[in-house]
């Protein structure tokens, strides 16, 4: 129920017998210690999407009003792929417009979100599996502003982003996230952003609202153990023979998935959005858990 349609039940009474109900069962984000946030998996496709309204860019902010408003938001981006884990813990973390061949327009997107010092020093002692060092270079690149501005227009909630250690086999990745749990507890929203089947050398321009036959294969089998709770096999996923060599020629785009699934809790059922593949080669089917 939103704003107006509450306040129409209260006018109209009937409806307004729902009243009371529907108040408690509000997301209480805050003074609820067992309310964990929801854990993301978003395709992110094209930069275009982050100033386009298409169906894409509509379903993530209808995401942003449905789940209950983060204290700030932790991105694990395709597009921040480093030697080291690191985590961005400057105040002002700037817009990164990595990309070119796009429109002027997108270049002059700005999205002034702050960031949490504060936080980005907590998560460091989270974690376990790896010393993770804190940046002050990198800024909020088009895998984390295009998803997060659409969900969060006003750019008031502080948004972080923890890079993806290129060295690292995909186990170390799943095994990181499970250490990030915590922070759901506290009102954060993370997010892995990618892309499960990107296979940018192949792209078919003529085939803009399908999927290649691997494309809509490696999707539904990706999906299927998710849903089955799979994770081994998607965390092996260079065995997944030819259509999976072609869905993931570079795992920059698919690890995201993997932070993402080691959030998973066992009463956690994966919700999936934007399912559907595009241009021949990219899925930007997506998922929310809790
Ligand atoms: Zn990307």
């Amino acid at each position: 129920m939103n704003r107006l349609e509450f306040i129409k039940s209260v006018i109209t009474g009937f409806a307004g017998m729902n009243t009371l109900k529907d108040l408690h069962n509000l997301p209480q984000q805050h003074g609820d210690e067992n309310k964990k946030m929801p854990v993301l998996f978003v395709g992110h496709g094209s930069p275009m999407n982050g100033i386009e309204d298409n169906e894409f860019s509509l379903r993530w902010s209808a995401m942003g009003k449905e789940i209950p408003t983060p204290t700030a938001v932790l991105c694990i981006s395709a597009h921040w792929f480093t030697k080291g884990t690191h985590i961005t813990a400057m105040e002002h973390p700037k817009t990164i417009h990595d990309f070119y061949g796009f429109p002027k327009a997108l270049f002059d997107i700005e999205y002034p979100a702050p960031g949490n010092p504060m936080l980005a020093k907590e998560t460091t002692s989270l974690v376990h599996t790896t010393s993770v060092g804190l940046d002050h270079d990198w800024g909020l690149d088009h895998g984390t502003w295009s998803v997060v501005r659409k969900m969060y227009p006003k750019a008031n909630i502080p948004v972080l982003q923890l890079s993806i250690d290129y060295t690292r086999k995909p186990q170390f990745h799943f095994d990181l996230a499970k250490e990030l749990s915590a922070l759901r507890k506290k009102g954060v929203l993370i997010i892995g952003s990618g892309n499960m089947v990107h296979n940018l050398g192949i792209l078919d321009w003529k085939r803009m609202d399908s999927g290649y036959d691997w494309a809509v294969e490696m999707n539904e089998v990706f999906k299927k153990s998710i849903t089955n709770r799979d994770h081994q096999a998607l965390i092996n996923f260079e065995n997944l023979g030819t259509a999976g060599k072609l869905a993931i020629p570079t795992p920059e785009h698919y690890l995201p998935m993997l932070y993402a699934l080691g959030l998973q809790e066992k009463n956690e059922e994966a919700v999936f959005f934007n399912d559907k593949t595009l241009m021949g080669s990219i899925s930007m089917t997506s998922f929310r858990l809790g």
